[in-house]
């Protein structure tokens, strides 16, 4: 299996609620990705790329 480093990477996001930072891995493969703190919805997976719902995203991690 061959790594491709250039379209993956993790996104530091902030929960609109609670204010909670967490990285999610951008090409998640879960459906739902909740904030761990108050579990706001905060991004769901289309197959590929995450959609950021309920966050901010702040910083992108390669
Ligand atoms: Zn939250």
């Amino acid at each position: 299996m061959k790594l491709d480093e250039t379209s993956t990477k993790f996104l530091k996001i902030k929960c609109s609620k609670c204010k909670n930072e967490q990285v999610l891995f951008e090409r998640a493969s879960s459906k739902e990705l909740v904030c761990l703190v108050c579990k706001t919805k905060l991004a769901y997976s289309t197959g590929g790329k995450i959609n950021i719902t309920g966050g901010k995203v702040i910083k992108e991690l390669n």
